[in-house]
């Protein structure tokens, strides 16, 4: 079955508000249609408001970095899902590794984040994750495939048909030091599997999965031969206008 490719930019916390909208002047009219691929750009929540207004009427959709589980309530400098989703924004990324590792999220809260996600339709894309520890010690598959089973608790098999996950080794991330489009493949393959224990094998032939990591124009196209490859989370390279517009050309 064909899944419509994703490759979705991780802006993490870079620009300025002015900056990121003159890039996405740039950009909203050069980027493929909304028929062939989804197009992302994921920037800090500070800009969404604005860049919502400037993709308008174009097939540039928008992603936040985070949001809290709570649609409202006295959780001073969080983010409402319930006020992402009125921006008129689509997605919404959750369980990147710096957030596990430096703001100390727990699979747990993942999963609160997930569903308070889903309930104001939004889209949850997913990361998961090994360290070069786990990488070496061979223990990738069963450390991805706990992430993805805790991520997923108590969703139902039409939740997650529609969701998108994110193989991204944490060794690979911002080092310039790619994973291999084969252990990417394989890892994703181990997502999907995951998927395909817990939900059966349309809902895993359904699911879209991302490979993140040092993904370059250079390299891209690799990825997105691969079979359980279905698209991109690029931080770096989907800084600069024209390395951004570069990593869509594979879908041209
Ligand atoms: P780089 O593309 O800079 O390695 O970052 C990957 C990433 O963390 C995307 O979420």
């Amino acid at each position: 079955m064909a899944r419509k490719p994703i490759i979705a930019g991780n802006w993490k916390m870079n620009l300025t508000l002015k900056k990121a909208v003159s890039f996405v002047q740039e950009v909203k009219d050069k980027i493929p249609a909304n028929s062939k691929i989804d197009t992302v750009i994921g920037s800090p929540a500070l800009f969404l408001a604005s860049l919502a207004d400037a993709r308008k009427g174009t097939d540039l959709k928008l992603s936040a970095q985070n949001s809290y589980w709570e649609n409202e309530g006295a959780f001073t400098g969080e983010n409402s899902p319930y006020a992402i989703v009125d921006l008129d924004v689509e997605y919404v990324i959750i369980g990147h590794s710096e957030r596990r590792e430096y703001f100390h999220e727990t699979d747990q809260e993942i999963n609160k984040k997930a569903k308070a996600i889903i309930k104001n339709d939004l889209t949850p894309i997913i990361c998961c994750g090994e360290t070069i520890e786990t990488f070496e010690a061979g223990k990738t598959a069963e450390w991805v495939e706990g992430q993805i089973t805790a991520a997923l608790k108590d969703l139902t098999s039409g939740q997650v048909a529609n969701l998108i996950i994110a193989y991204e080794p944490i060794w690979a991330i911002g080092t310039g030091k790619s994973a291999t489009a084969k252990i990417a493949d394989t890892t994703c393959g181990v997502v999907r599997s995951t998927v395909e224990k817990l939900y059966g094998k349309d809902i895993a032939e359904k699911v879209r999965i991302q490979y993140g990591g040092s993904v370059k124009p250079e390299n891209i196209a690799e990825y997105m031969s691969k079979e359980n490859i279905d698209g991109a989370l690029v931080g770096g390279a989907s800084l600069k206008v024209d390395s951004f517009l570069a990593l869509l050309d594979f879908a041209r």
